[in-house]
């Protein structure tokens, strides 16, 4: 069995395993006043048709702004039981084929965009093609300056090169999608920020939001770290630079005395089933998937 099949054998186990034990209505009743901000990245209309269905019969679907003024203020009176925000990241081409569904269920989702990808040719550097997942992991560890050497040397891969096909959303598609989603900054270029120098960082953080800024007219305030990946430099970079709150990708729910620049998050994965997603709001495959994938890099690194 390929090593992507075996996965996603064991995750859908496994999701059978705790919605056959009622987990997923135990932990939606302990976790009814935190908040879940899901996480999304190019999940197709199919599946993001199902997963709403179910989400907005069972859950709140509220705003991410909403969710930060509630941390803000310290009163979550606006905030009902069993919220949950949707996020998604990057700003993939296919986010345009989420409009109907958007319009039809009537949310707000926020969209991070990388603001020198979006409106061009460009592609993200983990998306170049042929490129393993075990390669990526290492790119990921190792200094941006050597990321980007080992990129352009590999596969003549150039952060503003210019391909034929497009990866990301055009400005026409994000006007056509701006009354119905809040898109906002995730760097320019998706760089592992803590693996950047100062000057790098800074550029990607406040560049960003200064991009999009510009190409959209209105104020940018909320930011998503990059592969979830973050140090207190970052932080205070966010928050200097005048942002509101900024995603992490570090499992868990929000609530009140959540810090808004370490906002918690559930990701979901793009091509999740029913079974799987109720599994997933529970965060317990993701922990586990975590945990093997981090046992399964000490052994082999
Ligand atoms: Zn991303």
């Amino acid at each position: 069995m390929a090593p992507n099949r075996f996965a996603n054998f064991i995750k859908n186990s496994v999701s059978v395993l705790i919605c056959l034990f009622g987990i997923p209505l135990i932990v939606r009743w302990i976790c009814q006043d935190k908040v879940a901000i899901l996480l999304y990245h190019d999940v197709s209309p199919n599946v993001f048709t199902k997963h709403l269905s179910y989400l907005s019969r069972h859950y709140k679907i509220i705003t991410l702004d909403t969710l930060v003024s509630g941390i803000h203020d310290n009163d979550f009176s606006e905030v009902p039981p069993k919220s949950v925000v949707i996020t998604i990241d990057d700003g993939h081409v296919g986010n345009i084929a989420l409009l109907p569904i958007i319009k039809q269920y009537r949310i707000r989702p926020t969209i991070y965009v990388c603001t020198q990808i979006i409106n061009t040719h460009r592609y993200f550097w983990f998306r170049i093609p042929k490129q393993t997942k075990r390669k990526k992991e290492r790119l990921k560890r190792l200094p941006n300056v050597e990321r980007l050497a080992y990129l352009k040397e590999s596969t003549d891969f150039e952060p503003e090169n210019e391909y034929q096909d497009r990866q990301s959303l055009n400005i026409e598609e994000m006007r056509e999608m701006m009354d119905c989603v809040d898109f906002e900054p995730h760097t320019q270029f998706h760089p592992i920020l803590p693996n950047c120098n100062d000057i790098e960082c800074k550029q990607e953080i406040l560049g960003s939001k200064m991009d999009l800024e510009e190409l959209l007219g209105k104020e940018c305030l909320h930011f998503s770290y990059p592969n979830g990946d973050y140090s207190e430099r970052e932080i205070e970079i966010v928050k200097s630079g005048g942002f509101r709150s900024a995603r992490t990708s570090d499992i868990g729910w929000n609530t009140c005395g959540t810090s808004a620049y370490h906002l918690k998050t559930i990701p979901m994965s793009d091509d999740a089933g029913l079974m799987r997603l109720r599994a997933e709001l529970t965060t317990i495959p993701q922990r586990i998937g975590r945990w093997v994938n981090s046992i399964l890099w000490k052994i082999t690194n």
